[in-house]
């Protein structure tokens, strides 16, 4: 009986930020790991791509979100990778936005904590209603930064998780950092789990290649996933988990990326461009933004979320770039379309391995993120974005996930 059983000490399930995380620290300690991640390669949602435009572009995360406590910066420093602070260029209504605008912008901010930190949790929709476009647009922000529509986000959780105005970016792209950091690491690939069983002598994980025993699991796939039960637990997770799973939901966001020839854009690298948006009607934005000339690459992200980014995907490919380019048309003029070289879309809200882009609360659910990361059955521990109280959603987030997972798994070994 015992570790004689095993296969391994831990094993890790996804090879995302926090699965990679987990697998450094249990391999590094020289603890026997293996993380099995079902997707043809590592990286979960943070992860960049080159082949698709010939230029680094992320499919998932791109902003390094709170900077001062950011993981990935000093990895990525190390690493030698080119990162910088965003230079903050915000393109408002046809010009660049004026002090006096973002002052307003950060007053919409000011206004939802307070509502945040009241007795009572409402959502966001709620909790303010938008007067004018610079109003909208604070709002279109705090709805792509939750991943979700206004009346889907809790007014609590949102207060004790809201993104500082404090973003950097890597020229080479985030993704490319969290993989760069995994280098040597032992993951499986092509290698979806199915089941995890709690056994008197350890736990299984059950992949179509097999069955595999290990002391302790360590479980880092998206709430989505968590939830749409695509991996069978026993014995099944408590009623704390699934109420916690039936209030942190996963979001849509996307990215409609277009691809320009640097000299066809009249902006400054990485300069953020709204324009107005049709309207934030029943709490939904129908529109979004555009992050422009990202890395000085010719670049153009339009970004969207919650049901429009639905609507959007169920569109197609084609559908989702042709508006980005039209909203690029509508605030740049026809000529942009001459310098326009080519479109791609993410789909977060149809990928089978994370079923959707990021996790959020919905009002009612703040403060469940514990009962997400408590663990399951003494062996069976859980990380993940969605269990990051202070970094939530963000891929830093995830990783010091994954560390205190993998330190819980260590002291018990021990
Ligand atoms: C479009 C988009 C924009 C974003 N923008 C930002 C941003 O700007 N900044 C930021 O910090 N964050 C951003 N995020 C969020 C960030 O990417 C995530 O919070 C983070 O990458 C999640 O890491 P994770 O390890 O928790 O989960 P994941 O990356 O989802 O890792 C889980 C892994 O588990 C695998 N898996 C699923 N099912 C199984 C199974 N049955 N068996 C084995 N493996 C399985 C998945 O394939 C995946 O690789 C964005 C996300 C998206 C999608």
């Amino acid at each position: 009986m015992g570790e004689s059983t095993w296969d391994y000490d831990a094993i890790v399930i996804g090879a995302g930020a926090a699965g990679l995380a987990a697998t450094h620290v249990l391999h590094d300690a020289g603890r026997s790991v293996i993380c099995l991640e079902a997707a043809d390669r590592i990286g979960g949602r943070s992860y960049t791509d080159t082949s698709i435009f010939g230029v680094p572009f992320d499919l998932g995360g791109h902003w390094l979100h709170y900077a001062d406590v950011n993981s990935f910066i000093p990895i990525g420093q190390d690493l030698g990778f080119d990162l910088y602070a965003e230079p903050g260029h915000i393109h408002l209504a046809g010009s660049l936005a004026t002090d006096g605008v973002l002052d307003r912008v950060a007053g919409v901010s000011d206004e939802l904590h307070r509502q945040g930190d009241a007795d009572n949790d409402m959502s966001m929709a709620e909790a303010f209603e938008p007067k004018d476009e610079v109003e909208r647009t604070a709002l279109l922000l705090k709805a792509l930064s939750a991943g979700r529509d206004l009346d889907e986000i809790s007014m609590h959780d949102w207060h004790t998780g809201a993104l500082e105005d404090n973003n950097w970016f890597c020229r080479q792209g985030f993704g490319a950092i969290v993989t760069a950091n995994a280098a040597g690491l032992p993951v499986k690939t092509n290698t979806p789990v199915t089941a995890v069983r709690r056994k008197a002598d350890g736990v299984d994980v059950e992949t179509a290649d097999g069955t595999l025993r290990a002391g302790h699991v360590v479980v880092t796939v998206s709430v989505g996933v968590l939830a749409s039960e695509g991996i069978t637990f026993d014995p099944p997770l408590d009623a704390s988990k699934q109420n916690a799973l039936s209030l942190i939901t996963m979001g849509v966001y996307n990215h409609a990326a277009m691809l320009f020839d640097v000299t066809a854009l009249p902006m400054a690298p990485d300069t953020w461009v709204s324009y107005p948006i049709e309207e934030i009607s029943g709490s939904m934005a129908r529109g979004g933004g555009i992050l422009c000339n990202v890395s000085g690459s010719g670049l153009c992200s339009f970004e969207h979320v919650g049901n429009f980014a639905r609507e959007l995907e169920d569109a197609g490919e084609e559908a989702a770039i042709d508006f980005a380019l039209t909203r690029m048309v509508d605030v740049f003029g026809a000529d942009i379309r001459k310098g326009f070289r080519k479109g791609h879309a993410t789909r977060w809200g149809s990928n089978r391995f994370t079923q959707g882009a990021y996790s959020g609360t919905r009002p009612g659910g703040a403060g469940l993120r514990a009962a997400l990361r408590s663990p399951h059955a003494e062996a069976v521990h859980f990380a993940g974005e969605a269990m990051n109280e202070g970094e939530t959603v963000c891929i830093s987030g995830a990783h010091k996930e994954g560390l205190r997972a993998a330190n819980e798994v260590i002291d018990l070994l021990s």
